[in-house]
């Protein structure tokens, strides 16, 4: 695996073309400027093409972010996800529930390949990122998680300044533009710039637990993701620090897609558009059960497994 990212692809303009894939997929582009200096610059204004011909898959209002079909996921020979085909779609925030153990966080993690840093892991099926599969060997894992950021359970800052928090990451991505606009700007993104602007010198860890996670979403969100995945990020945070989390949840849907895995059912219930909901068969693999809007699968569900789930008779 490559970890440089100084470039995304293993072409000479930093394009990871799919046309000639050896697994005779549609033609598909992932394309963006290799200079380093430009970095995070040509991010922002980086489209990724898709489908040959530049003919487009789905329309605006429908598109997908990702498309699954038959993935499963293996710890060694243990199946941890099975089966699972759904497509997710762009600037909404997707929930997924399910008793625990049933695959939720390894799901989520293949969408960034963060699993792809576990030895033993390893993965069937496809899991296409505007129609660029994201297994592909030519893609790049570093660009992918730069795309696809993530926040985690228990807020992680690094232990540095809350101003550095930021422009570290943003650096390493290749920012050359000012860098204290850009702190600013992503820390008013993440709702935390009027708590913390007279103290951006202060150590990010000396904040409240609630200020570290949006600080952690500010450092996701400045090197201009796509996509964030959240794994159950306000399970070590009060009932008023979870709400300002998910107010910033909405903001952000305008911008982002989001991904979120949450043990919590009323934080699915009302802080996402659609949810999926995954349970565990016999052999401990998890599955999808079912998957919609999220009004529908918390008062209408199709299966009998989600209504038991979703009012509490089992999970
Ligand atoms: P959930 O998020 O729904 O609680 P996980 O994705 O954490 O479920 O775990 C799914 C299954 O995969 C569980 O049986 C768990 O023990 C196993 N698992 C998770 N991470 C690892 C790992 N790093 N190595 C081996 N098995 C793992």
């Amino acid at each position: 695996m490559r970890e440089s990212g100084e470039t995304m692809t293993e072409q000479q303009d930093g394009s990871v073309a799919q046309g000639s894939s050896a697994n005779g997929q549609s033609s598909a582009t992932l394309d963006g400027s290799a200079q380093a200096g430009a970095r995070v610059e040509t991010m922002q204004r980086m489209k990724v093409d898709v489908g040959g011909g530049g003919e487009q898959k789905s329309s605006p209002a429908t598109e997908n972010v990702f498309e699954v079909s038959d993935f499963n996921a293996y710890y060694g020979d243990f199946r941890a996800v099975r089966d699972v085909t759904m497509d997710i779609p762009r600037n909404r925030i997707t929930a997924f529930i399910g008793p625990s153990g049933c695959g939720k966080s390894t799901l989520l993690r293949c969408f960034n390949r963060m699993n792809d840093l576990v030895p033993v892991a390893h993965n069937t099926g496809r899991i296409l990122y505007h129609g660029v599969d994201l297994y592909d060997p030519r893609v790049d894992p570093v660009e992918v998680r730069r795309r696809i950021g993530m926040v985690f359970q228990k807020p992680n800052p690094f232990p540095k300044s809350i101003r550095e928090n930021i422009a570290f990451g943003a650096r390493i991505a290749g920012y050359k533009g000012d860098m204290d606009e850009l702190v600013e700007r992503s820390l008013r993104r993440a709702a935390i710039w009027d708590e913390v602007k007279d103290k951006l010198k202060q150590p990010g860890t000396a904040l409240s637990g609630g200020q570290q996670q949006r600080l952690c979403i500010a450092r996701a969100i400045a090197v201009e993701p796509d996509v964030i995945l959240m794994d159950e990020p306000c399970s070590a945070l009060d009932p008023v620090a979870t709400l300002k989390i998910e107010e910033l949840m909405f903001e952000l849907r305008d911008e982002f897609t989001i991904l979120i895995v949450t043990h919590n059912m009323q934080q699915a219930a009302r802080a996402s558009d659609e949810t999926v909901f995954l349970t565990m068969g016999e052999d401990r693999a998890g599955y999808l059960v079912e998957k919609g809007p999220t009004s529908e699968i918390f008062t209408n569900p199709r299966n009998q497994l989600t209504e038991d789930y979703v009012s509490g008779r089992f999970g």
